[in-house]
């Protein structure tokens, strides 16, 4: 590398910071629905508005030592952590990219991947992936068939749309499974769009990676998986016996139901509307549940429960706390977009020796 190759490199890593910090305002404040613009960064424990010599992404976390300058609560390192991600991601995509003239592939890199970080971080706090971060995946996806991309990425048109087929019948499948949600669905449909063929080593990367960290984290919460599950199964029967003694149980026995149910901090949500009407002879308490519930189990960040009633008992409880793809599903996206041909070619490769 030439020296002015070198100074363009550390100027893109530099710019990729920024807006990793810029990121980081949006991942804290569009889910509560606050300006990303009129409001100072500020700290979060004692209110002191930040100077603006701490305000220098990954440094001045490195320099504070994750450590506000007044009143020393702990900043998280999540905020470096955002800002080192998205500036690692540029380099890559200007090495990969910008190098070779590709303005096109860079330009649409340097507008995905962000979104791709906003999305991963909003869903590991939020168990959601926003609306509006898969509406822009859809947007640069519909706007790929128009963009004279060149290299690897000129992708004849109906490409994408087999791309976006197949993606969409194979998450319909695993949304119906568990495990996935809408949202990951709809992020995908709009990646398949951008990646055309490209779609599928992401897809297998975001998966395999989700898998594993998917047992690890089964194998680490099982023990309080189970704890809650009894919990909830002694509220569960006892709250079911009253409704019975109350006499609006059920019309016939034999009839069994299952309630369905999420705790998100602490905060129950049972939803009745999946109750089967023929069950139940009136309307069970439901404020009663909820409220065993929420006084009962206040650790619980985020997960959901099932109840199964059969033979006019309650059977058993299962309770299973909630698990991200986004974070996964991002990597693979943007890994498919950097090198998914390589990856791709080397596959084909490997039939041709076989
Ligand atoms: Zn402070």
């Amino acid at each position: 590398m030439t020296l002015p190759e070198i100074v363009i490199c550390v100027f893109v890593f530099v710019f990729g910071s920024i807006i990793g910090s810029f990121l980081n305002v949006v991942i804290l404040r569009t889910p509560l629905k606050q300006s990303i613009i009129t409001e100072p960064s500020h700290c979060f424990s004692c209110g002191n508005r930040l100077k603006w010599y701490d305000m220098f992404p990954i440094f001045s976390w490195l320099i504070l030592r994750g450590k506000c300058r007044f009143c020393k609560a702990k900043i998280s390192p999540r905020y470096m952590i955002v800002e080192t991600v998205t500036a690692v991601l540029y380099l890559l995509a200007y090495l990969r990219f910008g190098s070779t003239g590709r303005w096109w592939e860079l330009a649409m890199a340097m507008v995905l991947f962000p979104i791709l970080v906003v999305l991963s971080c909003i869903d590991i706090d939020h168990f959601e992936i926003p609306y509006w971060c898969s509406a822009v995946v859809a947007v640069l996806g519909i706007a790929s068939f128009f963009i004279p991309f060149t290299g690897d990425h000129s992708i004849v048109w109906y490409e994408r749309l087999i791309a976006l087929g197949v993606v969409g019948v194979m998450f319909v499948i695993l949304v119906l499974i568990g495990g996935m949600g809408g949202g990951d669905l709809q992020l995908m449909l709009g990646a398949s769009l951008i990646l055309g063929y490209k779609v599928f080593p992401g897809l297998f990367i975001g998966i395999v990676l989700g898998a594993i960290y998917g047992s690890i984290k089964k194998f680490k919460d099982h023990k309080i998986e189970k704890e809650v599950s009894e919990k909830l199964k002694d509220i569960a029967m006892d709250w079911y016996q009253e409704q019975l003694d109350r006499d609006v149980g059920y019309v016939k026995t034999g009839h069994d139901d299952i309630i369905v149910g999420s705790i998100s901090n602490g905060q129950p949500d049972i939803e009745w509307e999946f109750l089967d009407e023929n069950a139940w002879k009136g309307i069970p308490d439901k404020s009663a549940l909820s409220k065993t519930v929420r006084e009962n189990i206040t650790e619980e960040r985020e997960g959901g429960f099932k109840i199964f009633i059969k033979d006019d008992l309650v059977e058993k409880v299962k309770y299973s706390r909630h698990m991200v793809f986004g974070p996964f599903l991002s990597v693979g996206i943007a890994t498919a977009w950097l090198i998914g041909d390589i990856i791709v070619n080397w596959y084909i490769g490997l039939l041709g020796v076989m």
